[in-house]
């Protein structure tokens, strides 16, 4: 069973005058340890899903990503381990090289279909795809869904400390948002860091993947952090990824947890956290992600 190479999910303090100055207590839940290949919160995203494919008796995970996805390599990785074939359905044309990530999911036996722009909906078993379809469990691009939700609400287990105030994650499709929401106590306060730029419908998507009713903690989507937009870090954010390393010993992806953490100062600077709240940010891992930047970009 893949559960036991995992290992135990741990929170690091993190001291920077930042915080400290304005009486904040600041812990990072480090999803990024929890493997060296399924790392962060892909793992939790898949977990109903695979239960799934189990009980249906699927031989088969289909699903969707873009050229540089972690979502991809977990579900590869995920399936490999599980003895379930899988297939990733990439958008774009197949480019000459393939990114560090393809090749790790093809490394772990996923079959790779590339999908032009205009074709690709990050859900839809593609046509020629579809003598196989009865065998085959399709897992909507980013786990996004229900049970990708529900997967996400065991992160907060590995953190049961009831007196966080903030619990803090970026956010991508918001199905991992939205399994924190669900999993948090009622009035500790929900913040995601959207990645996109102009994700305007991401609110919509995250409050799909809730229960209806009273009772859901407060949460909200800072929309303020895109940098240049997914996938292209700007020498601010590469300047900001080196210096927190230096000082947190944190080391960050810059997809996601690079603005997560950028965020987290900023808005600590601006007073957006009370003084004495204490904050729990989700380091949601995808350091692979890093091996697509020029060498010595980084310096851990
Ligand atoms: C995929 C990913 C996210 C976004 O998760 P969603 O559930 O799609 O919002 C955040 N951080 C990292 C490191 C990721 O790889």
């Amino acid at each position: 069973m893949l559960s036991t190479e995992f290992n135990p999910i741990s929170t690091t303090p993190v001291r920077s005058p930042v915080f400290t100055d304005r009486g904040l207590t600041v812990h990072v839940l480090r999803l990024d340890r929890l493997h060296p290949i399924v790392s962060g919160n892909k793992w939790f995203k898949l977990t109903g899903y695979l239960a799934q494919a189990r009980s249906k008796n699927l031989t088969r995970i289909v699903t969707f990503g873009g050229p540089y996805s972690n979502h991809l390599v977990a579900t590869a990785f995920a399936c490999s381990r599980q003895g379930l074939a899988s297939t990733g359905i990439v958008r774009g044309t197949e480019p000459s090289v393939l990114s560090h990530s393809l090749r790790t999911a093809l490394g772990h036996g996923m079959q790779l279909v590339f999908q032009e722009r205009r074709q690709f909906d990050g859900r839809t078993l593609p046509a020629t795809l579809r003598q196989e379809a009865g065998s085959c469990l399709v897992i909507p691009q980013g786990g996004y869904g229900l049970l990708g939700a529900r997967g996400a609400e065991a992160i907060l287990a590995g953190c049961p400390d009831p007196a966080v105030s903030h619990i803090v994650c970026a956010v991508g499709t918001g199905t991992t948002l939205a399994g924190l929401i669900r999993a948090a106590r009622p009035g500790q306060q929900v913040l995601g860091i959207s990645v996109f730029k102009n994700n305007s419908g991401l609110e919509a998507l995250v409050g799909a993947l809730l229960p209806e009713g009273d009772g859901t903690p407060d949460w909200q989507i800072c929309h303020d952090y895109p940098f240049r937009g997914y996938g292209r870090p700007t020498a601010e954010l590469i300047a900001f990824m080196n210096r927190w390393y230096l000082e947190t010993g944190l080391p960050t992806d810059f997809v996601y947890t690079a603005r997560l953490f950028f965020a987290a100062e900023d808005l600590a600077k601006r007073g957006f956290f009370a003084p004495g709240s204490h904050l729990l940010l989700i380091h949601t891992g995808g350091l692979q992600g890093n091996d697509s930047l020029p060498a010595g970009t980084l310096v851990f």
